[in-house]
């Protein structure tokens, strides 16, 4: 058995037969650096040159491969196109064509297309005037009978690598066949292969690089392809499997259900849960008993009740004896958080803290201390906490805000601290199952998929800059029926190279103008923080009417009385980032509106996506939507480089490979040897190390 970097197909290309230091360069600037790489570079297309066709015979518009001799060969300027060509005339008794060239190496060509030479071509029949022309067509010299038989037969084409010609790539690959097709190895097991029905690597990739005509057939040459695509996703998700093993194997807390403070919590609320944050709490539970640390993806669009999960969660964590910490990534959305989870435990008798990373050292002392000593029993910050000078009694759960990764090395610093905490990752940014099959892989998933009842409907509407009044109207109506209405903006001030509406000079603009009888409030992420608290609790109780705001607003903010959504420059922000912000709303007993301005000029990805904001309101959609307009890494902003990159599996459009390899790796795993999960952890290190360690570092 080859066991990782021995693997003779890790052979640098350059060892090949064939290939000088000039090509390898030239694979290797296309990432092709082993021989392995080389298998992996797959054709792009096939082109059936088994029939050759009479020139005089074939209409325009088609491909076709011609067999002819050169009458007429020359090179000269066009005066039309402004740069040299060379043409040649390629005659077979049937008729006559004419082959052009204007990127080309002076003396091949001349060599090439000198008169009487028999010429093996394949391109496209246009027409040019009277006549017909092919332009940059694959040329062969026949020499004799014997090298068209060989030229002709179903031919792989491959990618375009600058300065390497087809032929060459084919007769690189080839040798690379004759010298390590036998050291093709699959990493999918063979009692799994089998049941999946799939064709062997080894078949896979033969047929692909070398093919016979039965690689015409699509449904053939795709069954290659996915097979491909699956022994890199099933990797993949072994490795993540494995990684999510190791953080189980940790000792953690076993924590005890049923204490008076969970109890309490549970009984003080105004509503009754709905069955999926039934279902989800007791995931939760189950987990916090368990003697192995919690490692949970808690995911659920904006207002489902995720908070409310977490805070009965934390409450078994307190019950126990146990601190708690939310952790938030930014310092406004950490007091978002203090001021959603404030009122809960004030009820029931504990009183949070907020730590912030910008207070004097005088008020930060004593807080420590209290942390340190446990008499702080719930703590909110951002992940500072859990690294810097902050040190906790005992831990025992920590609730992760958004998108951010708890990984393996920050368990081990807190590990380290004799700590080893259940973590709650919580996001409310719907992400699409497949990537978070990849990128949350490793983690144990809950979903609350429904919404607790009578929430309001939101009608969405977009308008360019002309309906700029109506939409303001819109948003009036609401306010004069007593109504508070949130007006998003992208930025704080106007740089000077940008012609977005300021939300400062917005504010004052509309307090002179359209508005002038409403309270307008101004919050944005430059102002002090307790500038920022001040003005959201004047929000929230009423004393504002219309919140001028920038996207700080995004998460975590509840105002039943809020009805309006009004968001400026609505093609500058994300589906996902505006979905969230349309989540603001609707969030009391009145009907909501969500009102998309966008510049006039838009793109038709912009208003496309747009359009999915009026047709859905299904976060998961949205994501979906999202992810195949804008790519995945674009979509996840900031985790961008946590995306692996996979050779040819797409995690867009193999979604569906992605779930099939999961369900292969999951099944498997249980009682995999040993020896087969060393060599998987070992190639997968080879292959994502980077990725996977990026999980681990927030
Ligand atoms: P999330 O954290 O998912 O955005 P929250 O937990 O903050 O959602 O809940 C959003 C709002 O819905 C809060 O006002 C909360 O009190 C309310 N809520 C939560 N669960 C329910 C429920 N089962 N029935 C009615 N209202 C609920
Ligand atoms: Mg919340």
């Amino acid at each position: 058995m080859e066991i990782g970097n021995s693997s003779p197909i890790l052979t640098s290309v350059g060892m090949l037969n064939g290939v000088g230091p000039k090509i390898a360069v030239l694979l290797q600037q296309r990432g092709i650096q082993t021989v392995e790489d080389l298998f992996y570079f797959c054709p792009t297309r096939y082109e059936d040159r088994r029939v050759i066709r009479a020139i005089g015979t074939v209409p325009e518009g088609e491909r076709a491969t011609l067999l002819g001799k050169v009458v007429t060969s020359k090179e000269h300027y066009s005066r039309a196109s402004r740069r040299r060509l060379r043409t040649a005339v390629l005659d077979d008794g049937t008729g006559n064509i004419t082959l052009k060239w204007f990127r080309f190496v002076r003396q091949y060509l001349r060599t090439l297309c000198r008169k009487g030479n028999l010429l093996l071509v394949t391109g496209e029949v246009r027409r040019f005037g009277d006549g017909f022309e092919m332009v940059h067509p694959d040329v062969f010299l026949v020499e004799d009978e014997h090298d068209v038989s060989e030229r002709q037969g179903v031919l792989p084409i491959y990618p375009t690598i600058e300065g390497l010609k087809q032929g060459t790539l084919r007769r690189i690959i080839k040798a690379a066949f004759d010298e390590h097709g036998n050291h093709i190895q699959s990493f999918i097991p063979a009692a799994v292969e089998k049941s999946q029905a799939v064709p062997s690597l080894n078949d896979a990739l033969v047929n692909l690089h070398t093919p016979d005509e039965s690689i015409l057939n699509e449904g053939l040459r795709e069954g290659y392809r996915k097979r491909l695509i699956l022994e890199e996703f099933f990797l993949f998700q072994v490795a993540l499997l494995l990684k999510g093993r190791q953080i189980k194997q940790d000792r953690g807390i076993s924590f005890k259900s049923g204490g008076p403070l969970h109890s309490s919590f549970k009984a003080g609320l105004p509503f009754p849960l709905t069955p999926a944050q039934k279902r989800v709490l007791e995931e939760i539970m189950s987990d916090m008993e368990k003697p192995e640390s919690m490692n949970r993806l808690l995911q659920g669009d904006v207002g489902c009740g995720k908070t409310v999960c977490g805070v009965a969660a934390a409450c078994i964590a307190l019950d126990s004896g146990y601190q708690v910490a939310f952790l938030a990534p930014t310092e406004i959305l950490a007091e978002q958080q203090y001021l959603s989870i404030h009122r809960s435990f004030e009820a029931l008798g504990m009183q949070p803290v907020l730590l912030r990373g910008a207070v004097s050292r005088r008020d930060r002392e004593p807080l420590l201390k209290g942390i340190k000593e446990g008499r702080i029993p719930i703590v909110v910050g951002t992940h500072a906490l859990l690294q810097e000078d902050v040190k906790f009694k005992n831990l025992g759960f920590a609730i992760i805000d958004e998108q951010h990764r708890f990984g393996v090395l920050q368990r081990k610093t807190l590990m380290e601290k004799g700590l080893n905490p259940d973590v709650l990752v919580m996001t409310a940014t719907p992400i699409p199952r497949t990537l978070a099959m990849v990128v949350f892989g490793d983690l144990d998933v809950s979903v609350i998929d429904g919404m607790p009842e009578g929430r309001q409907k939101i009608v969405t509407k977009v308008f360019n800059e002309a309906g700029r009044e109506k939409a303001y109207k819109l948003a009036e109506e609401e306010l004069r029926a007593g109504r508070q209405a949130f007006f998003v903006y992208p930025l704080v001030d106007e740089s000077d190279s940008s012609e977005l509406l300021a939300a400062t000079k917005m504010a004052s603009h509309l307090k002179k103008t359209t508005f002038s009888q409403y309270r307008i409030g101004l919050l944005h992420g430059r102002m002090k923080a307790e500038e920022k608290e001040e003005i959201m609790l004047s929000f929230r109780r009423g004393d504002i009417d219309i919140l001028v705001c920038t996207t700080v607003i995004e998460v975590g903010i509840d105002i039943p009385n809020a009805t309006v959504m009004l968001v400026e420059h609505a093609e500058r922000f994300g589906l996902s980032q505006l979905h969230q912000l349309r989540g603001r709303v609707g969030r009391g007993p009145y009907p909501s509106k969500c009102l998309l301005i966008a510049a006039a000029k838009q793109t038709t990805t912009a208003k496309r996506r747009l359009r999915i904001m009026e047709q859905t309101q299904d976060g998961f959609r949205i994501a979906e939507e999202d992810m195949e307009i804008r790519g995945p890494g674009d979509m996840l902003g900031v985790r961008q480089a946590g995306i692996p990159r996979f050779r040819i599996g797409d995690i867009v459009r193999n979604g569906d490979i992605m779930g099939r390899a999961r369900a292969m790796a999951e099944a498997w795993i249980c009682d995999a040897p040993a020896t087969e999960l060393i060599r998987i952890g070992e190639e997968s290190t080879r292959r994502w190390g980077a990725n996977l360690e990026l999980y681990e570092v927030l």
